[in-house]
């Protein structure tokens, strides 16, 4: 099974996970339970920095 590096948007905590594809989307952070986003390696580490994200999900009832 592969692993996956997510980060969180409300704590930004980072963490691995090893699950299957599917259920990548399942994932919710281990330490507030909060929405994560996959992180991609290298890459990004410099990259992500000063930059606004509009909020505009749809809310859902959780
Ligand atoms: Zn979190």
């Amino acid at each position: 099974m592969p692993t996956y590096d997510f980060i969180c948007t409300k704590c930004k905590h980072k963490f691995t996970v090893m699950v299957a594809i599917k259920d990548r989307e399942k994932v919710t952070c281990p330490q507030c339970g909060g929405e994560v986003r996959q992180s991609f390696l290298g890459y990004l580490a410099g990259f992500v920095s000063s930059s606004k994200d509009k909020a505009s999900s749809c809310g859902s009832g959780g």
